[in-house]
């Protein structure tokens, strides 16, 4: 039986850094399921769907063959046999796939890709709906957020070190709108799970969120 980490919370909240810090601190391997979303999104944009078009979204989506590799502890998404992982992270393709994802075969298709990955390896997989169904009987369901106005000075930042230019309140507001529609969405809606430890880490730093967690596993792996 492997050991299964689900971390879940809202954009910006910090999950795939921790996540990321967390499988390799415990020799466990990352999912970064949002990845996937994304790649199908692009999909959907490179075959010219348009974000009102739904009917199309679900038609297509057999189409997009979607896999994971590790090249150098690295997760790599492979979308029909190429290599994306450098054109997943535009906004163009954010926003895509923040309207696909709640597409019911999309989520099929890809919550059952999940589920396989975590049969075989000790995950950390991330995401909205990690711990409420993919990996309902995870060991460790952490649900991990942060205010909005933090998270968008998180992301504030980290455009800004990138010498990208950005508005403050354009991307709060971005914030505000991707939460409540991952939050409403009638195909598994993000919620923390019955038995997910709430973490906000508002007011912490990634070392302490790290610590935290990692007792929250260590105890979870002694069975406290
Ligand atoms: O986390 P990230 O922003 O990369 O996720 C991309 C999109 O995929 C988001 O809009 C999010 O709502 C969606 N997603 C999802 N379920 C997951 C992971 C991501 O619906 N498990």
């Amino acid at each position: 039986m492997s050991f299964c980490i689900a971390i879940d919370g809202p954009a910006g909240a910090g999950k795939s850094t921790i996540a990321r810090k967390l499988a390799e601190k415990m020799g466990m391997i990352y999912v970064d399921s949002g990845a996937m979303y994304r790649a199908m999104a692009l999909f959907m944009l490179e075959q010219g769907i348009g974000k009102e078009d739904t009917e199309a979204m679900n038609g297509c989506c057999g189409k997009a063959d979607i896999t994971i590799r590790y090249e150098n502890g690295e997760q790599i998404v492979y979308l029909n046999n190429r290599n994306v992982n450098s054109l997943i992270r535009t906004e163009e393709v954010s926003t895509m796939a923040s309207i696909s994802c709640q597409q019911p075969d999309v989520r099929k298709k890809l919550v059952s890709l999940q589920k396989g990955l975590a049969r075989k390896a000790d995950v950390v997989m991330d995401g909205r709906d990690i711990g409420t169904c993919v990996l309902p009987d995870a060991d460790v369901k952490i649900y991990l957020t942060a205010s909005s106005s933090v998270r968008a000075k998180r992301r504030y930042e980290e455009l800004l070190a990138k010498g990208e230019a950005c508005e403050f309140d354009k991307i709060e507001q971005d914030i505000i709108e991707r939460d409540h529609r991952d939050m409403t969405r009638a195909e598994s809606p993000l919620r923390q799970a019955e038995d997910a430890v709430l973490v906000d880490s508002s007011d912490m730093t990634v070392e302490e969120v790290m610590e935290t967690i990692v007792k929250i596993c260590g105890d979870r792996k002694r069975g406290i």
